[in-house]
C-alpha cells in the first residue's frame, strides 16, 4: 500500500488552530490585548465595529516589533515568549503559545502597523487567509496597531454561527472587563461604533472597578488582604448585601491573568454561607499572587482555566481571608434579612403571624357579571411585601375559567363530585387546599390528591400574563408619587435601554436615560416600589443569560425572567384565598403542566397509589 499520510500545509494547519483559539470576536480582542500588555504598554486603545464583525482594532504604545519579528509573528508556534519548555513553568506574560495572530490572520484580513522605539521607520504588512499581501516600511509612531477584519470570511459556517450584534458585543465587553482589571496600572480606551464607551485612565484597583462597573460600586467593596507563603491575596468583596442573581461580578485574577476557578468561587461563596441566600452570588474582585511555578496555565487553549499545586490550602487560606475581611468591617452584624427591602420575598413572618389575615373585597364585584378582558390583566397580584400576603391575591374570583379545571373535578366536602364551575364560587370553597411545608399547595380532586408547587406553578401562570401583556402592550402601571432615580452600571443600563419597549408593555415607564442613572416613573401593579431596584438588577441578568443561551425572542426571554423574580417561593406562606387563587389561575393557563422552565407544575397522587403505601 502506499503511504497516504501527509503533512498539511501550514494554512491549513493554522484554520484547524484557529478553530481552537479563536471562537468569536470576543476571543480575538482578548489575544490582541493580552497582546498588548505583554508589549508593555502603558496606553491600550481597543476599537471594535458592529460587535467586531466588521473590524477589531487594538492599538498599544507597547515595544512594537522590527520588520522580521513583525512577519515572523504570524507564523505558528513563532513566539518570543517562551525559549524552551522550562519557561512554561515561569510564565511572566499572557502569551506563551505563538498561535493567536497565526490563527487570527488564517480567517481574517489582518493588517499591522509596528515599530520598536529604536527605528526611525516602522513595519506595515497585510495578511488574509495567511497569505501576505503586501509588506512595507511606514512612518509609524512607536508601537503596534493591528486590526482585524472580516472575521471568518472563509468560514462562513462559522460566520453564520455568531450570535447577534448584541451578544457578541457583551463577550467583547466582558473580555475587555477582564483585562482592564488585571491591569488597572495601564489606561484603556474602548470605542464601538465610533463612540468612546470606556476611558480608563491608569488607577488603582479599587478605582478601576468603580470605572468599569460605575460609581454605584464605590460603597459596596470591602477590601481583602492576606499575605502568606503560598499566595498573597489582595483586592474587593462586595457586601453581602449587594448580592446579586447574576454570575456576571467574579473576577479572580492569578498572576495579574483572569482565572475561572469554580473550586476558588466556592471557598469565596462558603464564606458568606448565612449571609446571603443560595440563589444569590456575592460579587468579587481578587487578586491572587502565587509563585509562577506553582500554577499550571496550559490545561486549556482559551487559558482561564488553571491547575494551582496546592490547591486545598489556597482554598482554606481564601476561605479565613473573606471571613476575616467580612467580620472585620463588621458586614456580618448588620445584615438583616427582615429589613432588607430589596428582598422580595417575605422573610417577616414573625410579623406575619401576628396580623390576622385580612381578605380584600372588590365591593363592586358581581359573580354573574361577565369579566372584562381589562379587568383580568389588571388582577393585582398584590403581594410579596413584608406587609404580609393577604391582598395577594385580590380580587382573583373574578374570572377563572373552567375548561381545563373540569377534567380535574374538584371533590367537595361532601364527596360528590363538582365542578370548578367560576360562576358559582361556593363550589370553589368547597374543596379544601392546605400548603405543604410552604411548598405545596395541596387540594382533593376526583382522582386522589393534587399536589402544585406554588413556586412553578406561579411562575407558569405569571409567564402566560407577561406573554399576553408584552404582545398586546396593555399592561397596568402604576405611577410612583415620587420618581426613583437608579444607578446602573454601562453595560446594564443599555440592556435596559434594549428591552425598554416590552418592559414599558408590561407597566414599567422610564424617563430619563443618562449615562448611569435612569428615572422609574412606574411599576407593574405587582412590583413594590421598595424593590424596583432588584427586580430590574435581576431582571436584567436574567435576561442577559436567557438570551444569550438560546434562540427565544425577546418577548419569551423577558416573561421568564419576569415570572422568574416575581413569583411565589418555596417558603413564602400562602393564605387560604391566595391558594384557591394559584389553583385556578394554573388551570385557567395554556400549558398549566409545566413552568415556563419545563418543570412540571403538579402531580396527582392518585388513591391506587396512596392504596399502595397500605400494602
Ligand atoms: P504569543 O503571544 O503566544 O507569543 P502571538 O501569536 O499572540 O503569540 O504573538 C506572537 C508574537 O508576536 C509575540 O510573541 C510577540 O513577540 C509578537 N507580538 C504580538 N503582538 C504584539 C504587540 N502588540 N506588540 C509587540 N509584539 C507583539
Ligand atoms: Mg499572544
Amino acid at each position: 500500500m502506499a503511504d497516504i499520510i501527509k503533512l498539511l500545509p501550514d494554512h491549513v494547519a493554522n484554520q484547524i488552530a484557529a478553530g481552537e483559539v479563536v471562537q468569536r470576536p470576543a476571543s480575538v480582542v482578548k489575544e490582541l490585548l493580552e497582546n498588548a500588555i505583554d508589549a508593555g504598554s502603558t496606553v491600550v486603545k481597543l476599537i471594535v465595529k458592529d460587535a467586531g464583525k466588521t473590524l477589531i482594532q487594538v492599538v498599544d504604545n507597547g515595544v512594537g516589533m522590527s520588520e522580521t519579528d513583525a512577519r515572523l509573528s504570524f507564523e505558528r508556534h513563532a513566539t518570543s515568549k517562551i525559549v524552551n519548555a522550562e519557561d512554561l513553568f515561569d510564565l511572566h506574560t499572557k502569551g506563551f503559545r505563538g498561535e493567536a495572530l497565526a490563527s487570527i490572520a488564517a480567517i481574517a484580513h489582518v493588517d499591522m502597523q509596528t515599530k520598536p522605539e529604536n527605528k526611525e521607520l516602522g513595519t506595515h504588512i497585510k495578511i488574509e487567509g495567511s497569505r501576505l499581501m503586501s509588506q512595507e516600511v511606514v512612518a509609524s509612531p512607536k508601537g503596534t496597531s493591528i486590526s482585524v477584519k472580516n472575521l471568518f470570511f472563509n468560514i462562513p459556517a462559522r460566520r453564520n454561527f455568531l450570535k447577534s450584534n448584541q451578544v457578541e458585543f457583551r463577550h467583547i465587553t466582558d473580555e475587555f472587563h477582564r483585562v482592564a482589571l488585571a491591569h488597572p496600572e495601564i489606561e484603556f480606551h474602548f470605542y464601538n461604533n465610533g463612540s468612546e464607551i470606556f476611558n480608563l485612565p491608569k488607577a488603582k484597583f479599587r478605582q478601576r472597578i468603580t470605572h468599569v462597573f460605575g460609581s454605584r460600586m464605590e460603597n459596596r467593596l470591602v477590601p481583602v488582604n492576606e499575605e502568606t507563603e503560598v499566595v498573597q491575596i489582595s483586592g474587593f468583596i462586595c457586601k453581602p448585601e449587594f448580592a446579586k442573581k447574576s454570575r456576571g461580578e467574579q473576577f479572580f485574577f492569578a498572576n495579574h491573568r483572569f482565572i475561572r476557578s469554580p473550586y476558588l468561587h466556592h471557598a469565596v461563596v462558603s464564606s458568606f454561607e448565612g449571609l446571603i441566600k443560595p440563589d444569590q452570588y456575592p460579587g468579587y474582585f481578587l487578586y491572587l499572587e502565587v509563585d509562577p511555578s506553582s500554577i499550571d496555565i496550559n490545561i486549556h487553549p482559551t487559558k482561564t482555566e488553571v491547575k494551582f499545586d496546592d490547591e486545598n490550602t489556597l482554598y482554606a487560606i481564601l476561605r479565613s481571608t473573606i471571613k476575616h475581611s467580612l467580620g472585620q468591617f463588621n458586614v456580618a452584624p448588620v445584615l438583616d434579612f427582615e429589613h432588607d427591602p430589596n428582598l422580595d420575598t417575605p422573610y417577616a413572618y414573625k410579623e406575619k403571624a401576628a396580623i390576622l389575615p385580612n381578605g380584600t373585597v372588590d365591593p363592586s364585584f358581581n359573580p354573574f357579571q361577565e369579566v372584562s378582558k381589562g379587568t383580568n390583566r389588571g388582577r393585582s397580584y398584590q403581594k410579596l411585601s413584608s406587609k404580609g400576603w393577604e391582598g395577594l391575591y385580590e380580587g382573583l374570583d373574578k374570572e377563572i375559567e373552567t375548561d381545563a379545571f373540569s377534567s380535574l373535578a374538584i371533590e367537595s366536602d361532601g364527596g360528590g363530585q363538582e365542578t370548578l364551575a367560576l360562576d358559582n364560587k361556593e363550589s370553589v370553597h368547597a374543596a379544601t387546599t392546605f400548603q405543604l411545608k410552604r411548598k405545596y399547595v395541596v387540594s382533593t380532586v376526583k382522582s386522589g390528591l393534587l399536589v402544585i408547587n406554588q413556586n412553578r406553578a406561579h411562575e407558569r401562570i405569571l409567564f402566560e400574563r407577561f406573554l399576553t401583556e408584552i404582545t398586546i402592550k396593555e399592561g397596568v402601571s402604576q405611577q410612583l408619587l415620587f420618581p426613583l432615580e437608579l444607578v446602573f452600571s454601562k453595560q446594564d443600563l443599555d440592556i435596559l435601554k434594549e428591552i425598554v419597549e416590552n418592559l414599558t408593555s408590561i407597566g414599567f415607564a422610564f424617563e430619563d436615560f443618562k449615562n448611569e442613572t435612569v428615572k422609574v416613573t412606574g411599576v407593574p401593579l405587582m412590583v413594590q416600589e421598595s424593590g424596583i431596584g432588584t427586580i430590574l438588577d435581576r431582571l436584567i441578568a436574567d435576561y442577559k443569560e436567557g438570551f444569550d443561551s438560546g434562540s427565544n425572542s425577546q418577548a419569551e426571554v423577558l416573561a421568564k425572567a419576569l415570572s422568574k423574580n416575581l413569583a411565589v417561593r418555596t417558603g413564602d406562606l400562602l393564605d387560604q384565598e391566595s391558594q384557591w387563587a394559584l389553583v385556578n389561575d394554573l388551570f385557567a393557563c395554556k400549558e398549566p403542566n409545566l413552568s415556563p422552565f419545563q418543570k412540571l407544575t403538579y402531580t396527582i397522587l392518585t388513591e391506587e397509589d396512596i392504596n399502595k403505601k397500605f400494602i
